[in-house]
């Protein structure tokens, strides 16, 4: 295959995307495939010799999108959504086309000088202090781990980066027991230890609670243990837990701490002021982190880290050898030394286009719809006999059961088998409950709907 082929190739990819999309209703939104299927479908060495990519493609209609959950679906509304608009996609092959290396600027110039801009349009469109800037990581694991190696090192005076963390004291980092599993899997792969993270105890509302946060940090004081940094959680996976934002702060700054926002999800939500009050005090953060990829509809992967200064992070991330120096220029930013691996993509590209294409107000509207469709729905399977709603909505995410756990779990693995929607489950309080978010940039009231209609058909309510 060359260049020329290619031309031919990527107009039958389009029309194969725009077939896809056009009748993505009709299909499963789980994938029916049970393990194993599709792997015994392919061979087990590679070929020697070249395929015909007429044979490649037709194997890909065959065996790859039966066997995949649909994302996209306009019925999706399980975990978050990782939305893909059309103008992010079609940023996408553009990017791909030139598949630049984005790791500093003499590599990438516009790469870096949209990345710049586009920082500064997210963070005025959000409602953020002007001070903030920031970079774009692959995913908000990525930028929950540059920022709990900021707070060790700044902790640590930068001496975990020279000498190891052997002879360190011992860290405590504060988050609460709503926190994501990305903040547990920094604090191990940043050495600080699943241990050292203190799951402070949230309030009747599921926030942390400020006066156990102060209390935590000065027990750790007491044994001589050094606090290093405070997470907070806007949004959180499970139930849309969010802390109280400007009293927690307030209590980490007092201790000196290091303070990082985790709003993966709901931070896309911040473009409509009516909004903001769930993170009110965000301006005095350190670092936040929210998804594009989740919700604005710029895709997988476009993770946004706002900092109020770099400089730290950049201290503890950055590294310089001769074969990286840009001969001749001095003032000029490479991303590579604010975020963990050297190489990056050209994510900026999308965020660009999805922000001209649909304008703030055209993404505003989207949000508005599914944070009402999702009170109209929740309202819609309280009606039904034997169904509950457990926690009420946070945005677009609220939980239900029906009867009790056992009957709630067998209730969502009917409605995943049937396939008209796709629904995925939490733990709240010790009960098993059924996640929804209602996200998908596509969905329409009708797709909303179909849910309580499914759940009603499901449990014979109808
Ligand atoms: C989705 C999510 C994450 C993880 O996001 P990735 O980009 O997949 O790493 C972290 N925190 C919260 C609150 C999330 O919703």
């Amino acid at each position: 295959m060359n260049h020329d082929d290619l031309v031919h190739w990527s107009k039958r990819a389009a029309d194969w995307a725009h077939d896809y999309h056009a009748t993505l209703r009709d299909r499963p939104v789980r994938a029916t495939c049970a393990p194993g299927d599709t792997a015994a479908k392919l061979p087990r060495q590679a070929p020697e010799q070249p395929e015909a990519i007429e044979t490649i493609f037709a194997d890909f209609e065959r065996l790859v999108p039966d066997a995949m959950t649909h994302w996209q679906h306009p019925r999706f509304f399980a975990y978050f959504p990782a939305n893909a608009a059309p103008a992010s996609m079609l940023a996408e092959q553009l990017a791909n086309a030139m598949a630049a290396q984005c790791m500093l600027w003499q590599t990438a110039p516009a790469a870096t000088e949209i990345e710049q801009v586009m920082i500064g349009w997210l963070r005025d469109a959000l409602g953020l202090a002007s001070h903030f800037t920031g970079t774009i990581h692959d995913s908000a694991t990525t930028a929950t781990l540059s920022a709990v190696l900021t707070m060790r090192e700044r902790a640590l005076g930068w001496a975990g980066n020279e000498d190891g963390l052997a002879q360190q004291p011992r860290l405590r980092v504060y988050a609460s027991a709503e926190a994501h599993s990305s903040i547990d899997k920094a604090v191990r792969i940043a050495g600080i230890g699943q241990a050292n993270l203190v799951k402070v105890p949230t309030d009747s509302d599921v926030g942390m609670d400020p006066a156990a946060l102060e209390a935590a940090i000065r027990a750790d004081l007491d044994a001589g243990h050094v606090p290093a940094g405070v997470i907070l959680c806007v949004g959180g996976t499970g139930i849309g837990a969010t802390d109280p934002v400007a009293e927690t702060l307030i209590v980490a700054r007092d201790h000196g701490l290091y303070t990082h926002v985790d709003a993966a999800w709901a931070g896309a939500a911040m473009i409509c002021p009516e909004f903001r009050s769930w993170w009110a005090g965000i301006d005095g953060a350190d670092s936040i982190v929210f998804n594009p990829h989740k919700w604005l509809g710029a895709q997988f992967d476009c993770s946004l880290q706002f900092l109020a200064d770099p400089t730290p992070q950049v201290r503890t991330l950055g590294l310089r050898p001769d074969y990286l120096h840009t001969l001749g220029q001095t003032d000029v930013t490479d991303f590579n030394e604010w975020t963990v691996p050297l190489g990056r993509r050209f994510r900026a590209l999308k965020l660009w286009f999805v922000l001209r294409a649909y304008g703030l107000e055209g993404l505003r509207t989207r949000i508005r719809n599914h944070v009402q469709w999702a009170t109209e729905a929740r309202d819609a399977i309280a009606a039904l006999p034997g169904f509950e709603i457990v926690t009420e909505p946070r945005l677009s995410l609220f939980t239900f059961a029906w009867r009790d756990d056992a009957a709630t779990e067998d209730l969502l693995k009917r409605v995943n088998d049937d396939g008209r929607v796709y629904l995925t489950q939490t733990r709240h309080r010790g009960r098993f409950v059924i996640r929804v978010q209602v996200g998908q940039f596509d969905c329409t009231r009708d797709d909303v709907m179909t849910l309580p209609r499914v759940l009603a058909e499901l449990t014979g309510a109808t």
